[in-house]
Order: C-alpha cells, then structure tokens, then sequence
C-alpha cells in the first residue's frame, strides 16, 4: 500500500506513520519528498491487517492499495483461461456453451416440450427456477420442491445438464440432489452465507451479478466461492440498474469484456433479464459473443404470453432455433467450438 502524508508535515509525525505500519506488519519505505512523503508499505495486504484506517491519523491524507483483493480470481494467480468441467460438459476455454430453458419451471409438459426443443436445437444445458426470486409476494413463486423433481426428469428424458437457483442456505442440499450446476442469482450475489454454502458443496456455480454490484465486488463475490475450496465459478452478467426504462435492465457488455480480462472464469451472458425484451435478446447473443463471452443463458418457453413469470422477455420454440442458427457465424468468427 501506499501512504501520501499531507504537505508540511513534521518529521516527528511522519516517523509516527512509519512506526505504525511497521507495528502493523508492513515493510515501511518512506520516500521523502521536497513538498511531500509518502511511505510505500511493503507486504501483502491480503494477509495483513489493511492500512486503510492510517486515513484516520490527521497527518495522513491518503491510503492507496497496490494489489487487487481477489487474488484467487484474478489472472495473476491463474494467467490461462479456467475450463470448468461441469459432469463431463466443458465451460470456458475454446468451448462456448448455451444453456436455455423456461424462467420457472411450470409442469412437466411446459419443461420437458422445452427441454427437447432446446436440446434439439443446440443448448447443453436446460436452465428453470424451482425456487423464484418474484419482486411481490403475490406473483408466482416457483413450484420449489416439485420443479426440482421435474428438472431431474428432464435430464433424465435429454441428458440435458441442468442449472437452477438456489434461494436459501436451507435449500442447498436438496438443489444439489438436482442440479449441475447452482445458480446463485443477483438478489443474493451478496448473500455471503449463501454463497459459501454453495461453494462448500463443491458444486459448480454460476455465479449472477447483482443489480447494482460493481465489477470490482462481483468479482469478489467469486472470490470468495474460491476461497471456500471451490474454483467451479462462472460469472453471468445480467444487466444492472441504470436510468433507463426502454429496457428493464442494462446489458453491460462491457462488463463481460472487463471480466475476461481480470479473471481466468468463464463468463456467461443472460441477454434475457439483461433487457427483458424478446425482442432484443438475439442482438444481445450476437454482442455478447463478440465481447469474449463463454456462453450465453437464455429464457425460452413454449407460450411465452402464458408464462407465470417473465413472459415478455421468454422466445419461443422456433425463435431459439433461429437464434442458435443466427449466431453460429458469430461463435465460428469469434473462434470458439460450438
Ligand atoms: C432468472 O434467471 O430467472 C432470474 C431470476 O435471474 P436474476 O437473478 O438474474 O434476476
Ligand atoms: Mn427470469
């Protein structure tokens, strides 16, 4: 870390700062200045006490950390991209996978009709919400423990690999009896218990970005699966909280090629809550493929207009199969294996 003392300082004060990062642990390097000094503080900030609370001595007039707090996600302990085997299916690497399926699971016919035409379609894995997340109380809430039985038959039926998510710490075990991989979703990217829960089971993770979670934090939400024994995360990006209406989210793509270059995970892009529109989830593949995602995760549903949750932004049957068709140039130019 460094340390900027403010101008004019004297030298007796200055040597309080130095003797407080030593107590600290810090290897201080003062170097002085003829209006300023700052003290560079060798050691490693991740293990050390943080140096951030010296901005409380009066003397002090910023602290500037050095290394990035994710390590374990971040290419300068992993330069190579990460592939996750998820059951034999690989994620990352050359590989670009499309995971698809209804936003909640509704009845066996609704999933398994959809598990098939995904399927048929190109998608490896069938995504549905056992247990949802619904803005109001009153709006569908998932049939829970009832979806997840339909999810296993669905696998069962295609040898599709399935994602959910998981709500609560209470529900981990169970989900896991279903599921490939856990899906952790942007309600709780910063529900910590949840998320080492999750991790613990060893399961992969397919880690959502929060509505308003910045890059810097999300990737430290995957820290912190990784820092519990878990290096199966995939970071989807789903669209954050902006001004703007016309969509119901942002679709920050920008984020996706962010991410790509801080961390080794893969990365999957979910064009549908990105901007709830159907209309639009097509281009957002496209863009998506372009900036280096690993993969996309995309809502589809046999009626959309009779969905229970998310209908405008669920394509049907035939619009994912022009979909996949529409971007299969996009995913050879970008050089990855489809
Ligand atoms: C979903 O995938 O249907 C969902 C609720 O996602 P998110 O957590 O990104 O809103
Ligand atoms: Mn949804």
């Amino acid at each position: 870390m460094i340390i900027v003392i403010k101008p004019q300082t004297p030298r007796a004060q200055i040597d309080e700062v130095i003797a407080e990062v030593q107590r600290l642990g810090y290897d201080p390097r003062p170097i002085f200045g003829t209006e300023q000094t700052v003290v560079a503080a060798i050691g490693d900030e991740r293990t050390h006490h943080t140096l951030e609370s010296l901005t409380a001595l009066p003397q002090v007039e910023k602290v500037m950390r050095v290394q990035k707090r994710g390590k374990l996600v971040s290419r300068e302990s992993h330069p190579e991209n990460s592939v996750i085997d998820v059951d034999g299916l690989k994620i990352g690497g050359e590989n670009f996978v499309i995971m698809a399926g209804p936003c909640s699971v509704e009845s066996e016919e609704q999933l398994i009709s959809t598990a098939r035409a995904v399927k048929a379609a190109g998608a490896t894995v069938l995504r549905g919400g056992a247990f949802k997340p619904r803005t109001s109380p009153y709006e569908f809430q998932g049939l829970g423990s009832e979806g997840l039985r339909l999810l296993s038959l669905a696998k069962k039926e295609t040898g599709l690999k399935i994602v959910t998510e998981v709500l609560s710490e209470r529900h981990v075990d169970e989900v896991c009896a279903h599921a490939d991989i856990l899906q952790i979703g942007a309600r709780n990217a910063q529900n910590f218990q949840l998320i080492i829960e999750c991790a613990k089971s060893g399961k992969p993770i397919l880690l959502k970005r929060g509505l308003s979670e910045r890059i810097d934090e999300w990737l430290l939400g995957g820290e912190y699966i990784l820092a519990h024994g878990n290096n199966k995360v995939m970071f989807c990006e789903r669209g954050i909280r902006t001004f703007e209406t016309y969509t119901r989210n942002t679709l920050d793509l920008a984020a996706v090629a962010a991410i790509k270059m801080e961390s080794h995970l893969p990365v999957i892009v979910d064009p549908s809550q990105g901007c709830g529109r159907a209309d639009l989830v097509r281009a957002m593949c496209k863009g998506s493929v372009a900036m280096g995602a690993d993969g996309l995760i995309i809502e589809v549903h046999p009626h959309p207009a009779e969905a229970l949750s998310d209908g405008q932004q669920q394509i049907d049957f035939a619009g994912f199969e022009t979909l996949v068709k529409n971007i299969q140039p996009f995913i050879n130019a970008a050089g990855r294996t489809f």
